[in-house]
């Protein structure tokens, strides 16, 4: 039998395409919809969606970042940037010899792939699920250790005060500590400008100034805790 000509094979071809083309769209007008209603509704993420990072706490309010630098190394996007300092007796931050001093990380860069968490050893940095990054400048896409840093919970002092007595750092790191030592205060951070003639900056006085209603510096206590 004698084959059908190309141009005829090329015409009923150019007829029945957008025929299957219009059957797509056919079905989908009776699928369900997919419309996102955000801002208003807000998507739940998967639970180990990649979020803005967190700088995680011990138990007892003390920093776990000891400002190694190892998550800037692993990160490939040169996104965060680390300076760390000395602890003191008189104003420590974290258990062990050194801390975090200043923290930040560009979310202009960050691509969210979530090496720096590999690469940290004290696990002090996490990602949280929250996504709504965006915003209108450069500056504002630069997060601080303020911004970074998880809030304060149950049990909790705020940073700087003194290791838990009778501890040293590796009991923080196998769980021997839970919770601040009955009678610890904050230490006055002289590194970050405060005085030592001022009252630092503790759980009661500031929940005693807010229910006062003075007005207060929002601090990192203010802050809901997301660990
Ligand atoms: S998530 Fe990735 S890109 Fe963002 S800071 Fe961490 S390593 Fe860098
Ligand atoms: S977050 Fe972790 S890896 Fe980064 S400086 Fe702190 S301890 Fe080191």
């Amino acid at each position: 039998m004698a084959e059908e000509p190309k141009e005829h094979q090329g015409s009923s071809q150019g007829f029945q395409n957008p025929v299957a083309g219009f059957g797509v769209t056919f079905k989908a007008m009776f699928k369900k919809r997919l419309t996102e209603q955000y801002p208003e509704a807000k998507k739940t993420t998967a639970p180990r969606f990649h979020g803005r990072h967190q700088l995680n706490r011990h138990p007892d309010g003390l920093e776990k970042c000891i400002g190694c630098e190892l998550c800037a190394w692993a990160c490939p996007a040169d996104a965060i940037y680390v300076e760390g300092a000395d602890n003191t007796e008189e104003e420590r931050y974290s258990p062990g010899e050194r801390y975090g001093r200043v923290y930040q990380i560009n979310y202009a860069r960050c691509i969210l792939c979530g090496l720096c968490i590999e690469a940290c050893p004290t696990r002090a940095l996490t990602m949280t699920n929250e996504f709504e990054l965006a915003d209108s400048s450069r500056e504002s896409l630069i997060y601080t250790k303020d911004q970074l840093l998880a809030g304060l919970q149950e049990g909790m002092v705020d940073s700087p005060h003194s290791i838990f007595d009778g501890m040293d750092e590796g009991d923080y790191y196998r769980g021997a500590v839970t919770a601040a030592a009955p009678g610890t205060v904050r230490q006055v951070a002289v590194s970050k400008g405060e005085k030592r003639d001022e009252e630092p900056v503790t759980v009661e006085n500031t929940a005693a100034a807010v229910s006062s209603g003075a007005p207060h510096e929002a601090t990192t206590m203010d802050r809901g805790a997301t660990t």
